[in-house]
């Protein structure tokens, strides 16, 4: 396995967010955007992934301050010269207006419901990962019983703007959801399921928003996406990254720090090349 994605070990809790030679969502989703930078850092660690998964350990009865805590976590956050309590201050005003919300809290608090679950499976003939914020294998109610994922999203805005993205060559809006990939996240999360439990779940995201009066919502992405469809996009997409890491093809995006931190001239550019160069 290449350097890129570590040596195949065993996932544990204490090493999900380090190399352990499988893909992930994230993963893949990095070194699209940027392979370069990907290759620079050991995981996806940033300030909205450690407020996320502080959201989540405080909604779901976890011990937040084990994320405060945790030392990979805080090696990132003295690089970014970040203070991991400033970056905390309003998330117990978030996940306390969630707390108070029946209905969203009935998912959560179910006895059949367990937090961040770890699987592992083959998708594509390449190993991946996944950390489910919520799996439930019994379904809510003696009405509902199917089974169901349940993935906890903070987001800036997402429960009200749409985003623009390219798709085919046209500007489209959607919700953050596409624009993030999340339903590419959940498609493995569905897949990684079957393989390790023989159940198909439903599929539901968690919005939070980070905002105060705060905004959330819990929205059934189940008869919204074909992820059988879904999955085989990933497949298309994780051979493609593990083609380029083979062939140790490393391309840079150009505009995020990494690229810039790395950028040596060529001598001058043109005016029309500066302009292109604009946001
Ligand atoms: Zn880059």
């Amino acid at each position: 396995m290449s350097e890129h994605l570590g040596e195949l070990i065993e996932v544990n809790d204490d090493n999900y967010f380090t190399k352990t030679g499988h893909f992930s969502n994230s993963f893949i989703k990095s070194w699209n955007t940027c392979a370069f930078s990907t290759t620079c850092r050991d995981n996806t660690f940033n300030k909205n992934f450690f407020i996320g998964h502080y959201v989540e350990a405080l909604i779901c009865g976890d011990d937040a301050s084990k994320v405060l805590n945790r030392e990979d976590y805080k090696e990132h956050v003295n690089k970014a010269g970040g203070d991991p309590y400033k970056w905390v201050t309003d998330c117990d005003v978030y996940s306390n207006r969630v707390l108070k919300d029946k209905e969203f809290m009935k998912y959560i608090n179910h006895p059949a419901s367990k937090t961040q679950v770890i699987l592992t499976g083959v998708i594509g003939g390449l190993n991946f990962k996944c950390a489910i914020d919520l799996l439930n294998l019994e379904g809510l109610t003696s009405t509902s019983k199917m089974p169901f994922i349940l993935d906890l999203k903070t987001t800036k805005d997402g429960l009200k703007k749409s985003v623009w993205v390219e798709r085919e060559g046209r500007n489209k809006k959607v919700s953050f959801i596409e624009a993030w990939g999340y339903h590419y996240q959940l498609a493995i999360y569905r897949e990684l399921v079957r393989q390790n439990y023989d159940v198909v779940c439903d599929v539901f995201i968690g919005a939070i928003q980070k905002t105060l009066p705060t905004n959330f919502d819990i929205i059934d992405l189940t008869p919204a996406f074909d992820f059988d469809f879904l999955l085989k996009e990933v497949e298309v997409m994780a051979k493609k990254v593990d083609y380029e890491i083979k062939m140790n093809i490393v391309s840079k995006c150009g505009t995020c720090d990494d690229c810039v931190s790395a950028k040596k001239t060529k001598g001058a550019i043109s005016y029309e090349e500066h302009l292109a160069g604009l946001e």
